[in-house]
């Protein structure tokens, strides 16, 4: 196994919006796979047809780009082991099929729906199993010319005899040995005529084999089929190119028990998808997206990365790079990870910090132009790197700072209860002679002829740059003060002082 090139997959079924959920599992297969010098393959297992949801795939393939984790093989990515689509493979199925059918590790079933129906209402948890089969329209109790006809009018569908009466063992990365008793298995339907598909678990398996598959990384809701899967395996005679199988923690609601789902994300406000889904069976509902409210993907990718691994030390911050150079399935949680979407903003405001302001700079620079801003994008960068630590998402600068770029037109009626006092006016109107005054409008020497200013008059500082503020924030908020005038410059500062002299007289 050692010796063999890492080759891990990602097989989601298009039938909808890739969870969150969906989107951790193949990031944990990148991290394994770049950890180990392999390859990731993207399936579509589109086996469900009635369950195809148009535009599914595509949602799939933006939600990875925009990550920037790139497959190595598969449906829009080429590969000699193709199609990567379960739906373009169906004569490969055929053949794997026909030969359980052969060994006898298989055989057909015909019975109807209705009967099936009727069965379970006359037997208590009825099973298609060892105990029951016997009982039931198919090859081991019809006649030889009888299910030759059957067969060849159809429908039918073929069910996989799982014998009775031993353990079997999923030798599982996270779990270690999980064992379940083969009694509790039914006789699963691998294969269906008359969509003449298989089902997901025989095309998962003979996948895998095909595709050279050496680790199967996935959810948990699927650690019950494993079992079924060795099953498989062994009945094919590949138990030694068996994958070895990790089945990662479940995601857990924010708040008490149970799975995260998708109305926890509506009741308290965060995605539980990487992009804005608009739904074609429910006329375009929106679902709200990761990349659209604004997150980073590199935050969103270190949030998922820690929900279920850590690597046993204080550092929470990591690159793609560090991910995957310190990524260990062995260190992988069997318990639930609780989804602590407040945890991905915070992700996000460390993303705004540790990227510089030229970075993000074209970013807030779009909002502006969306609200009729035009300024030089080092005007941009400069408010940038005044005003993100105080923000979680670029989007959040604009109400933030607009007064940066637009002078106020009405001044915050509180502050100026507050701020604006008798003598107010009078001051401001000597402050702006004092600012007229200067050549050197920079920042230090603003501050050191204006608190000379102060002192030489003996004037209180707090209640001028209170004033200062209200004149060319129209609020009692924003970075320093000396920041602020000294970026609007000279004529922009005198120009709002002048105003609210006059507005506030
Ligand atoms: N098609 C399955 C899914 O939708 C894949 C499960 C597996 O990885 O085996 O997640």
């Amino acid at each position: 196994m050692l010796n063999k090139k890492v080759r891990v997959r990602f097989a989601p079924s298009p039938t909808g919006p890739l969870h969150i959920g969906g989107v951790r599992t193949a990031l944990y297969n990148f991290l394994f796979a770049r950890r180990n010098g392999g390859e990731v393959i993207f399936r579509i297992e589109d086996t469900d047809s009635a369950r195809f949801v148009p535009g599914a795939e595509e949602y799939i393939q933006e939600s990875f780009r925009w990550l920037g984790l790139q497959f190595d093989e598969g449906v829009g990515f080429g590969g000699d082991k193709g199609p990567y689509r379960l739906s373009e493979r169906r004569d490969i199925y055929k053949k794997y099929v026909q030969i359980l059918l052969e060994s006898g590790a298989a055989y057909y079933a015909f019975d109807t729906p209705e009967e099936l129906q009727k069965k379970r209402e006359e037997v208590p948890n009825f099973q298609y199993d060892a105990k029951t089969r016997m009982q039931m329209r198919n090859s081991l109790t019809l006649p030889d010319q009888e299910v030759a006809q059957l067969v060849a009018n159809g429908p039918y569908v073929v069910r996989f005899k799982i014998e009775p009466g031993h353990d079997i063992h999923v030798n599982d990365i996270i779990r270690g040995d999980v064992v379940i008793k083969s009694d509790v298995l039914d006789d699963k339907v691998l294969y269906k005529s008359a969509d003449e598909l298989p089902t997901y678990h025989l095309a998962n398996i003979v996948d895998d084999h095909l595709m050279e598959i050496t680790h199967v990384i996935r959810g948990e809701e699927w650690l019950s089929s494993a079992p079924l899967h060795v099953l498989l395996y062994r009945a094919f005679g590949w138990e030694e190119s068996m994958p070895r199988f990790a089945h990662l923690p479940l995601l857990l609601k924010p708040d008490g028990k149970g799975k995260l789902s998708k109305r926890d994300g509506d009741r308290l406000g965060f995605p539980v998808f990487p992009l804005e889904w608009h739904d074609p069976r429910d006329e375009g509902a929106v679902s709200a997206g990761y990349r659209e409210n604004g997150y980073f993907p590199e935050a969103v990718i270190n949030f998922l990365a820690l929900l279920g691994w850590n690597p046993g030390t204080e550092q929470e911050i990591f690159s793609l790079e560090e991910l995957t150079a310190q990524f260990d399935l062995n260190k992988c949680s069997k318990a639930g990870a609780k989804f602590d979407y407040k945890k991905g903003t915070w992700f996000n405001h460390e993303y705004i910090l540790k990227k510089s302001d030229s970075e993000i700079a074209p970013e807030f620079d779009r909002i502006l132009k969306a609200n009729g801003i035009q300024v030089p994008i080092d005007k941009v960068t400069k408010v940038v790197g005044m005003m993100k630590n105080r923000v979680d998402f670029v989007k959040e600068l604009w109400p933030l700072c607009s007064f940066f770029f637009v002078a106020p037109e009405n001044y915050d009626e509180k502050t100026v209860k507050k701020r604006w006092k008798e003598e107010s006016a009078q001051e401001m109107q000597q402050l702006r002679d004092v600012l007229e005054n200067l050549d050197d409008f920079s920042l230090e020497h603003q501050e050191s002829v204006v608190m000379k200013w102060i002192e030489d008059n003996g004037l209180h500082t707090g209640n001028i740059m209170n004033a200062f503020r209200l004149a060319l924030v129209g609020a009692g908020v924003g970075p320093h003060m000396f920041d602020i005038s000294a970026f609007l410059g000279k004529e922009e500062t005198l120009r709002r002082l002048d105003r609210a002299i006059k507005v506030l007289g």
